[in-house]
Order: structure tokens, then C-alpha cells, then sequence
């Protein structure tokens, strides 16, 4: 029977799922960190202008950006740009998913599917920590613990970390999923204990309570529950490459423009980077690094 479906039917079917879970993002994003509101209530979306309850129809997923010309219909106010480019990064990301994992059994499906909400969870993250420099509990706490759970009862989802063991898959996904967890939080907690010692005096020059959020630490505890202790670590090395990266593009930009003080990004976009690497691409990262420094050699 499956012989029969075209073969554009299941990334069509990909792309359309995420758009309208990108459509859910955009909500998250709005309501997640704003106090008062949450995912639930109220359970149809308003226009952030002048609170209109939306249409339907004027609730589809980037078309219906299009159609009204990125305005409100009623009060005609604009409706920010964010919103088509978040569900279409979601679409996006599923997509390229998708076509590196190829699912061709029920089993592939639910990991594609695990690695379809957690890439939306990233880019939730992730839009969240740009704007108001936080990682929140509400998705890092549950989120930890589902991770665990889904690793027990989908021992595939660990079938590419080193140390695998086939006799015992239940198991040996669980283990890896609580290291993974400790790993994840353990070494960026690690890390952000040893930059408040050696950036004490600038921190508190800015006045801020610690080099490395415990969002942060949080968030890759839950990373580190479907990616295993070995892949979260490269992440977080991934993520510390690319920051550092693109901080130093930002300073020179900075300065160049004549700017002053201190120019700063949150960690949490990089981390996402760093872990959805990870899950598309196991081991890749550390691939990459021996590549480069064998290259060096
Ligand atoms: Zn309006």
C-alpha cells in the first residue's frame, strides 16, 4: 500500500506539519515569557495591536501574512515579520530533517517526529532568549523530564551514540538519556562556575548575576537527554565555537560602526545550533574538529 503514495507526498506532508507547528511556535514565543498569558489560554489568538479575536481564515500560516499585506485587518496595524520567518524556519528545519533521515519504518517516523518538536523547540528557545535573555522553566523542566521518557520507550532515538548496546535498548537509552542530561547541564554549569571566577570584576561592573545562566544549564539538560552524553558535549563545543564566532563579527561590526561598551548575545541560539547539529549529524562536530586540527598538524 505504501507503494502507492507519490513520492511528494511526504514532504509536502512535512512542510505543511510545520508550518502550522511553526504557527504554535509564534504563539509560544508571544505568550511564554509575557505573564498572564500561557499556551492555553485563551485558546484563540488575538491580534497583539488591538486584542481582535482572528478569523480563522486570517490565522493560516504565513499565507495569510501575505494576503493581509502584514497588517491587521481591523485596527490595520503591522504584523511583524517574525512571524512567516518563524513558521517557515520550522517548516524549514523539518524539512532538512527529514530529507537526512530519510524515515522509512514506524520506528524512523516517531524519531523523525521526536527530532520534528524538538527542532520547533529550539527555534522556541531560541526566539525567546533573543528577546528577553531567558531560557524558561516551563519548557526546560517538563521538557528534561519527557526527554527521559521518551528515550525509554523509543530506545532508537539513541541508536547513533557510541556505546549503544542492542542486547538491552530500553536500558542503555535510558542510561544515556540521564548522563546526557547530567553531561548537558553539568559541564556548561561547569563552565559558567569558572567564568564567574575569571570575569567576576566585569560582572559586576555590568551588574548582572553570573557569566552563564542557569536557563542555560537547564536547557542542555534537556538536549542532553536525546542526544547522550557524548553528542551533548560536542554540541555545547559546537556552540562555543560559533559564539565565539559570531561575538567577535559583532564587536568588529560594533566598533566599526563607532559603538561603544559592550556588545552581547544570548547563549541559548547557539546552543540550539549546536544541538540540532548533533541530532541530524551524530558525531559530526567532533568529525569536523579532528579534521581541522589534523589539518593543522
Ligand atoms: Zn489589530
Amino acid at each position: 500500500m505504501l507503494d502507492s503514495i507519490p513520492l511528494w507526498f511526504a514532504p509536502l506532508a512535512v512542510a505543511c506539519f510545520g508550518l502550522a507547528v511553526g504557527s504554535f511556535c509564534n504563539v509560544a514565543i508571544h505568550r511564554v515569557p509575557r505573564e498572564g498569558l500561557s499556551v492555553r489560554s485563551p485558546s484563540r489568538s488575538h491580534c497583539p495591536s488591538c486584542g481582535t479575536q482572528l478569523l480563522w481564515s486570517d490565522n493560516l500560516p504565513v499565507l495569510s501574512w501575505l494576503l493581509l499585506r502584514a497588517r491587521c485587518r481591523h485596527c490595520k496595524q503591522p504584523v511583524s515579520w517574525r512571524y512567516p520567518a518563524v513558521e517557515l524556519l520550522v517548516a524549514g528545519l523539518m524539512l532538512a530533517l527529514w530529507s537526512v533521515q530519510q524515515p522509512a519504518s514506524t520506528e524512523a517516523w516517531l524519531v523523525f517526529g521526536v527530532g520534528a518538536v524538538f527542532a520547533a523547540t529550539c527555534v522556541v528557545v531560541s526566539a525567546i532568549d533573543l528577546e528577553f535573555w531567558i531560557l524558561p522553566d516551563v519548557v526546560t523542566l517538563p521538557g528534561t523530564a519527557i526527554g527521559v521518557v521518551l528515550s525509554a520507550a523509543l530506545p532508537a532515538l539513541h541508536a547513533a551514540h557510541p556505546g549503544f548496546r542492542l542486547d538491552n535498548p530500553h536500558g542503555s537509552a535510558t542510561v544515556l538519556a540521564l548522563t546526557g542530561a547530567l553531561a548537558g547541564g553539568g559541564s556548561l554549569w561547569l563552565v559558567g562556575q569558572l567564568g564567574n571566577l575569571a570575569l567576576r570584576k566585569k560582572i559586576e561592573e555590568a551588574g548582572v548575576s553570573d557569566a552563564m545562566g542557569l536557563g542555560d544549564v537547564k536547557w542542555m539538560a534537556l538536549c542532553g537527554t536525546l542526544l547522550g552524553p557524548l553528542l551533548v558535549l560536542e554540541a555545547i563545543l559546537a556552540a562555543c565555537f560559533l559564539g565565539a564566532l559570531v561575538g567577535i563579527a559583532l564587536k568588529l561590526i560594533h566598533r566599526i560602526r563607532g559603538g561603544r561598551g559592550p556588545v552581547g548575545l544570548p547563549f541559548g541560539p547557539f546552543l540550539s545550533v549546536g544541538a540540532l547539529v548533533e541530532l541530524a549529524w551524530p558525531g559530526s562536530v567532533w568529525g569536523l574538529m579532528n579534521t581541522l586540527l589534523g589539518g593543522a598538524a
